[in-house]
């Protein structure tokens, strides 16, 4: 079975963002392809929380989940600069339907400037790749890892998003490639 991920943006998100974060994506499911999908996903209106000025991801990615019917081995993630939330928690980076075809991430907290710290394109580029691989690591099937340095691990704050790196840990790798090629 040949998996391929696509990129999506929902709402407005800069061309140059969306092409930085897939050659960043690219780098770690290397035999995956990576495509940025030409249509711009409109946020669901249901998915606004005014009270709170954020957007919750769970009604995002049903509306991901319908508006993009493909089969199991394509992972869509769509890509926001609008805060995201679960009702449980203030906010998150980002969610995935475990073992899906869907994610979302969020970028509003990824911009250095939100923790009051002067501009870094490129810091902010490789927050927002960690974010992607992570939720797409979830579609695949992967879990939260123990490993602080794995992309994997989970993301409480930024800090915890600066501490990891963009790969997978040795044995997140080889349960990434068990379970791609388990579906096949
Ligand atoms: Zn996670
Ligand atoms: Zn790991």
């Amino acid at each position: 079975m040949v998996y391929k991920i696509f990129l999506v943006s929902i709402g407005y998100v800069q061309e140059n963002i969306l092409n930085e974060i897939s050659i960043g994506v690219k780098e770690v499911f290397r035999t995956i392809s990576v495509t940025i999908l030409s249509r711009n996903v409109p946020l669901p209106k249901n998915s606004s929380d005014s009270y709170r000025q954020q957007y919750n991801s769970s009604i995002i990615l049903d509306f991901l989940k319908k508006l993009f019917s493909f089969s199991i081995q394509n992972k869509v993630l769509g890509i926001t600069s609008v805060d995201l939330f679960v009702p449980e928690l203030n906010f998150v980076f980002g969610e995935a339907l475990f073992g899906g075809n869907v994610a979302v991430i969020s970028l509003k907290r990824l911009f250095p400037e939100f923790y009051g710290y002067s501009s870094n394109h490129k810091l902010f580029i490789s927050r927002a790749v960690k974010e992607a691989v992570h939720e797409l690591g979830h579609c695949f099937g992967l879990g939260h890892c123990k490993n602080k340095k794995c992309v994997m691990h989970f993301s409480n704050s930024i800090l915890d998003t600066d501490i990891k790196e963009k790969y997978f840990c040795t044995s997140c790798k080889s349960k990434l490639n068990f379970l791609v090629k388990s579906i096949t």
